[in-house]
């Protein structure tokens, strides 16, 4: 299949009277539908104009010899599950049970459990890998169908602890995300992974695209019709569903990206942001996909929040996403 663009693109132009500054202004808006995720953006860059702005919250700093995630074996929760160990190391990396988990099995992984890390740029592709290892390595024992692999980073994005880590579920339950992906594609008549493969394509020809590893169909991209937030990356392994059929070449690819993604977006798009994971069961036709979203201003410069158009389904991005690839490449250079 092919995706045009083109067609999934409008442009609406409206006038509006300014009362303040006595003129007519002319505003234009791009509307991108993106037919994976049946979402809309709405791109008109001037909006981030407004005077509104959002408070800007600053984490809980905590001494290192305080923090719970810097000594997991004295203060954090242990799996209580027939199936698995209490807790399990690789390296710097770790992983325990949440606290408060939202399913059976719930867990935290920090990437690097040994110095008090409160940034992606303290973390390097060796300390992403081992805590994908890790996740994969529970999902294994965990005996369930699904595994979600997400982040959150920064109060924004509902980070409760500074220290750097991500979240994952190991699940009987499909995602509403992954089942929306499944009937859009089935609705296209492709499988999914021929659907996002396709649109990685139609990217390609609009320079999207920052990273490729064509040895293990890996990618880091720019999302032309952000789906979530005003602006996303995505890192994709399109070989597989999920995490625990990634091989380990795929595995240390993802973790490059994850690495150079999470660098990027936070030096130069949002300095807090959500990892949400789009995955299915093992050996469907599926490609396993974590999307980096803008949760706060960068500087305090971005208008986080887009209130009703957000719960429509919609996204209200803060730069023409051809423009944002445009800068990131030359920050690659
Ligand atoms: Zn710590």
């Amino acid at each position: 299949m092919y995706f045009k663009l083109n067609e999934l693109e409008k442009v609406v132009n409206t006038k509006v009277y300014d009362e303040i500054h006595k003129q007519e202004i002319e505003r234009t808006i791009i509307f991108r539908e993106n037919p994976i995720f049946m979402s809309r953006a709405r791109i008109e860059p001037s909006r981030e104009e407004r005077k509104i702005e959002t408070d800007f919250a600053y984490p809980i700093k905590v001494k290192e010899e305080e923090c719970f995630f810097c000594h997991p074996n004295e203060k954090c929760s242990k799996f209580r599950h027939e199936n698995l160990s209490p807790i399990y190391f690789l390296n710097e990396s770790v992983v325990f049970s949440n606290l408060y988990p939202i399913d059976e099995i719930m867990g935290v992984v920090v990437y690097d459990y040994k110095r008090h890390v409160v940034s992606p740029l303290e973390l390097n592709s060796s300390h992403w890998r081992d805590g994908l290892l890790l996740v994969k390595k529970v999902f294994e024992s965990s005996g369930k169908k699904y595994v979600y692999n997400h982040l959150n980073f920064g109060p924004k994005s509902a980070a409760s602890i500074e220290h750097f880590h991500g979240q994952f579920i190991c699940s009987n339950y499909e995602s509403i995300l992954t089942s929306r992906v499944r009937e859009n594609a089935r609705k296209l008549e492709v499988s999914p992974r021929l659907a996002l493969k396709s649109w990685i394509e139609a990217l390609d020809e609009k320079g999207l695209i920052l990273k490729r590893d064509e040895n293990t169909s890996t990618y880091l991209f720019v999302e032309w019709a952000p789906v979530f937030g005003k602006s996303e990356l995505v890192i994709t392994s399109t070989y597989h569903s999920n995490l625990g059929e990634m091989e380990d070449l795929e595995i240390q690819k993802v973790a490059e990206f994850l690495e150079l993604g999470s660098k990027l977006f936070f030096t130069h798009v949002s300095n807090q942001f959500t990892i949400i994971n789009v995955a299915s069961f093992k050996s469907d036709e599926f490609c396993n996909q974590f999307r980096i979203v803008a949760r706060a201003p960068l500087e305090q410069g971005m208008k986080s929040w887009e209130g009703f158009l957000e719960l429509s389904g919609e996204s209200v991005p803060n730069i023409l996403p051809e423009a944002l690839a445009q800068k990131l490449k030359n920050e690659l250079r």
